[in-house]
């Protein structure tokens, strides 16, 4: 039985699909995590604890269980174990992207840089010392602009301002958000900066992918029907297919892979978003790894296979030199499908949610998980990080399936008490 290593952090939404997917293709599965505690429960012989916060000490890490215990593979399952599971299997010998590619992914500065050094159309950006003195900065930008962290993910702390007074006030937010402790520790000197982009109007798009040796193959492309125009860049809704003409979705496509290169990603999930205006595709945002939260259940793949089996028998099977062969061909459903992250209102101690049944109950809708915690607080954008819960639906046609989960939503109310 071939033994893959998931770097699962206990913050993780994917731990149950990866083991699940793990089961399925008859994998022994190492759950690599950052507290030993946590996971036990879900497969208690099998866990071994790495500080997921300094890649390479937890590379070593690795390579001493390897040492013992061969793997196959090394999964990464978010942003920060993308530089995880490439420094390790780097020190293993397995096919991985150069650690400076994922590392360079995980930054936001750098992605700029790389993107721009490369002629991949982005928004320009330029980086700022978090103790500069923001009215300062504020009189030299044009507007409007988005400011963000560099290290932080789901749209964390990305806030648009469209004048002086409004770009203060969001860099204020901005440095308290980066102040908190947990934070300042996550980000070590990334929480010390601030980047400052323009802001660049159009529809937003997802792209799932897979490399192949340097080759992308797109394996979704979903459209974000709500409008994303800030101040805050709440995800909502994401169906695919796109409804996007053939020739647009194949310039995103061009566009994700000409990033992919630029930044030297070569193997493995990618996830990327971008903007499409009338001057084409603009990339914003490029990870190596596959899509967060629980978002991959609205996948699947050839006869059923979640997107989890897809990433683990890429990575199985690129280790044997075959990956390309086997996996090339695998196609998405053609049945269009949907996902909405349900928005959190405002902040305050989740209490109760109400009209699941009836929500569920909406044709198309195939299942609604809540991921928040009833009785624990739950905060918005910019400064949350944890999701509510998610919809999903299914049906004939992409459009149904927006509609299926505004309904679903209407039907949910939610008892937020003040703290
Ligand atoms: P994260 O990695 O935290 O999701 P992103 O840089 O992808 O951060 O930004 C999150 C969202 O904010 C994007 O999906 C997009 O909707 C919006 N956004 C970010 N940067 C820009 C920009 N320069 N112009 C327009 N929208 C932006």
């Amino acid at each position: 039985m071939p033994r893959v290593l998931l770097l699962l952090p206990t913050t993780t939404y994917r731990a149950h699909d990866f083991l699940e997917a793990a089961a399925r293709l008859g994998v022994e599965a190492v759950v690599g995590s950052d507290r030993d505690q946590v996971l036990q429960d879900l497969q208690p012989a099998r866990t071994v604890t790495l500080d997921l916060q300094h890649p390479e000490a937890a590379a070593d890490q690795v390579a001493a269980f390897a040492a013992q215990r061969p793997l196959r593979a090394v999964i990464a399952t978010d942003d920060d174990t993308a530089v995880v599971a490439a420094v390790a299997a780097a020190r293993l010998g397995l096919p991985h992207n150069p650690p400076e590619a994922a590392r360079a992914a995980r930054r936001k500065d750098e992605l700029r840089s790389l993107l721009s050094a490369a002629g991949v159309r982005a928004p320009r950006a330029a980086l700022h010392p978090l103790d500069a003195d923001p009215g300062g900065l504020a009189l030299r930008q044009t507007y409007p602009c988005v400011l963000k962290p560099i290290f932080l993910s789901a749209s964390r702390g990305v806030i648009r301002a469209d004048d002086p007074e409004s770009f203060v006030a969001a860099f204020r937010r901005l440095e308290a958000l980066l102040h908190r402790p947990e934070v300042a520790e996550r980000g070590g000197d990334a929480a010390r900066l601030v980047l400052v982009e323009e802001f660049v109007p159009g529809v937003e798009v997802a792209l799932e992918g897979l490399l192949f040796a340097g080759r992308l193959k797109l394996l979704a492309l979903f459209d974000k029907p709500d409008p994303l125009d800030g101040p805050f860049f709440e995800e909502t809704i994401y169906v695919t297919p796109s409804r996007l003409p053939g020739a647009v979705q194949r310039a995103i496509a061009r566009t994700a892979a000409a990033a992919a290169r630029a930044v030297g990603l070569r193997e493995g999930p990618v996830h990327a978003e971008l903007r499409v205006n009338d001057r084409g595709p603009w990339l914003i945002e490029l990870a190596a790894r596959s899509i967060g939260g629980l978002c991959s259940r609205a996948l699947r793949f050839g006869t059923g296979h979640s997107l989890e089996e897809v990433v683990l028998r890429h990575a199985l099977e690129s280790g044997a030199g075959t990956g390309e062969r086997s996996l090339a061909a695998v196609e998405r459903e053609p049945r269009p499908a949907g996902v909405m992250m349900i928005p959190i209102p405002r902040r305050g101690i989740l209490r109760k949610v109400a009209g699941l049944q009836a929500a569920r109950a909406v044709p198309g809708i195939e299942d609604i998980t809540i991921s928040a915690t009833i009785g624990r607080t739950i905060e918005p954008l910019p400064e949350g990080s944890s999701y509510l819960g998610f919809i999903f639906a299914r049906a004939d046609a992409p459009a149904t399936v927006e509609a299926a989960l505004r309904a679903a939503h209407a039907r949910l109310s939610l008892a937020i008490d003040p703290e």
